[in-house]
């Protein structure tokens, strides 16, 4: 199967299951019609009845043979499950090999003389999917396991693969169909009063729109703890901003100097806040630029300002507030963000206490503490769990096919009543192929391509 064209159930597909390098073990999968006969001609079992008679999921110790020399490669385990009972629900064989690169490669390339296919990246669990063996969620949900960077992203990516949010889901489009049905009874037999009276319609849209409110809120915050936040540090040039990345990071991250205008360019370092991957970037200070280069390395602060999460706008509290820090401060009024008075341990030149709620000194460590507290709780506000939604895995795809589900549902609830019914409509059918599109009841191939592209071969 190349890219694009679709599935092609009848190849038998063999991947290396366990990552490149030097290992205890490594194994090799092989899932399709013919795995166990492709397997057969080269896994030679100690017990007399070769591999197609031993039962499936019992693991056998075998020689690893050359088929064309007769040479041992290796000692492996074996174990062959038959469909439907396998993760792809396809005949699979699971050789565990020791775990050296060129010996897997070697095994690989005579399974695939034998007539196997390289499998595609991800092709183990499309294939999974395209036999029911899981929903298009609990696919993702496999990605987000292998990808996830700290124990709370594992934790939550396991919860979804365990399943259920394609069961809350499909429960919302069910009653979804129902009212869709009633409102199309209404519009064919206006006078018969069968279908739904508009009033509990109302209702019942608004009740929707909310429950997929709320799963778009969860998937956000789960966003936020798979992938990660990010923080910037603002301010004029040599308040201090270099200084309080190191002091957070606990490293000599970025370059401290007393001259302005030594971080040009954006420095970097990751923190793990409340569990979640927090990137913490030093950039340019903001201010009136003193060549080109400053001038770029501004532009660039500017954009990652944009981009992150949060904000901490680092003043000098030793000197007066600038117009530079003023136009930064009018800069982020409206963003996430903690105003910093540094260098705390020299003589105040201001206490304006709209912003020196938080006075520290990076040279000291004083006041350190408190700004690891405040990015604590904003980072636990952002990915706060609350009650059986609270925080799913989501792929952006779901948080944009729920997001648009919930703006029709809205919609169809506003405009019930004031429109004709065959314009709201409309507007239910939209929710309802969103609500599809999440859950891969509607999910054409260029789709899928799409998502699995993302994992990695032998997945
Ligand atoms: P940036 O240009 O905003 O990144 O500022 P830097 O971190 O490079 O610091 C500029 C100067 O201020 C350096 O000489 C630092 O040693 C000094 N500095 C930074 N933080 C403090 C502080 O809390 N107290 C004192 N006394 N000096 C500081």
């Amino acid at each position: 199967m190349t890219p694009g064209s679709g599935f092609a159930p009848d190849d038998t597909i063999v991947a290396i299951g366990t990552p490149p390098g030097t290992g205890a073990i490594g194994v090799i999968r092989i899932s399709g019609p013919r795995a166990v006969p492709l397997a057969s001609a080269m896994v030679h079992l100690s017990r007399p009845d070769g591999l197609e008679a031993v039962p499936a999921r019992t693991v056998h110790r075998a020689s690893i043979i050359d088929p064309q020399t007769g040479e041992e490669l290796d000692v492996a385990l074996v174990v062959k499950m038959m469909a439907p009972q396998s993760y792809t629900g396809e005949d699979v064989v699971e050789l565990s090999c020791h775990g050296n690169a060129p010996l897997l490669g070697e095994v690989t390339r005579l399974l695939l003389l034998g007539g196997a296919r390289l499998a595609e990246p991800g092709e183990f669990t499309r294939r999974a999917y395209l036999h029911g063996r899981l929903d298009l969620l609990q696919a993702e949900a496999v990605a987000e396991l292998i990808g996830a960077r700290t124990e709370r992203a594992v934790r939550l990516a396991a919860r979804q693969l365990r399943g259920g949010l394609a069961g809350v889901i499909g429960k919302i489009r069910e009653q979804l169909l129902d009212l869709v049905a009633g409102l199309e009874v209404d519009l064919d037999f206006p006078e018969d009063e069968v279908g739904v009276p508009q009033v509990a319609a109302v209702e019942q849209l608004e009740a929707f729109g909310d429950s997929v409110a709320r799963l778009v809120a969860a998937a956000r915050r789960g966003r936020a703890i798979q992938s990660g936040m990010s923080v910037m540090l603002t301010g004029s040039p040599n308040v201090g901003k270099s200084s309080l990345l190191n002091a957070l990071l606990g490293a000599d991250r970025a370059i401290v100097s007393p001259s302005p205008g030594t971080t040009r360019d954006l420095v970097d370092g990751e923190l793990v806040i409340a569990g979640v991957p927090v990137r913490m970037m030093d950039g340019a200070g903001l201010g009136i630029p003193s060549d080109v280069i400053d001038a770029e390395g501004m532009r660039r602060a500017r954009n990652a300002l944009e981009e992150s999460d949060a904000i901490l706008v680092v003043l000098d509290r030793s000197r007066d507030i600038s117009p530079s820090d003023r136009e930064v401060l009018a800069l982020t009024a409206d963003r996430p963000r903690l105003i910093v008075a540094n260098k705390s341990d020299l003589a105040a030149a201001w206490a304006d206490p709209d912003l020196s709620g938080y006075v520290c000194s990076a040279l000291t460590g004083d006041g350190i503490g408190r700004i690891k507290a405040w990015l604590r709780e904003w980072v636990e506000q952002r990915t706060a769990s609350d009650g059986e939604e609270g925080g799913i895995v989501a792929s952006l795809r779901v948080v944009d096919t729920l997001e648009a589900a919930a703006v029709a549902l809205r919609r169809a609830a506003d405009e019930l009543g004031r429109v004709p019914t065959e314009a709201v409509l409309v507007d239910l059918r939209e929710a309802l192929t969103a609500l599809e599109q999440t859950v891969g009841i509607q999910t054409d191939d260029a789709i899928l391509d799409r998502i699995f592209a993302t994992f990695c071969v032998g997945k």
